[in-house]
């Protein structure tokens, strides 16, 4: 399937159809698109780099008096989305709480959130182990 890039139609029917996917479902087209398109093809020989889906998150500490006074939010924090492994479980019942688990790849170090505790890193591809 070949996508005209300079209709906005189809543009806009693809991410329509990236949108209703659920959590596991879209992570699993990121994997398969990430997998095959790099930042820097050129430099492959020589530089390794990735794609990977970032989630950016910021909690509300303070709500508004209604009054409009200061409503007070969290610094953001950033982490990335791993890829669910699925082969630890039996079954699968498909996402619950979304991004709910949460770790650190123990090779590459990066921070990650997960829909399930048993992960794939985006970025260095070992397992990772989220809580
Ligand atoms: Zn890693």
């Amino acid at each position: 399937m070949t996508i005209d890039e300079t209709d906005p139609q189809k543009l806009q029917s693809l991410s329509q159809a990236l949108i209703a996917l659920q959590d596991d479902a879209f992570l699993e087209v990121l994997r398969l698109v990430f997998s095959k398109r790099i930042p820097y093809p050129e430099e492959s020989a020589w530089h390794n780099s990735c794609y990977f889906l970032g989630i950016a998150s910021n909690l509300l500490e303070d709500e508004s008096d209604g009054e409009g006074g200061p409503v007070a939010w969290s610094g953001w924090s950033m982490s990335a989305a791993a890829y669910p492994d699925l082969s630890k479980y039996e079954s699968w019942q498909g996402p619950e709480d979304g991004f709910a688990e949460g770790g650190q790849c123990q090779s590459c170090s990066v921070i990650v959130r997960g829909i399930v505790k048993h992960g794939i890193c985006p970025v260095c591809g070992d397992d990772v182990y989220m809580t």
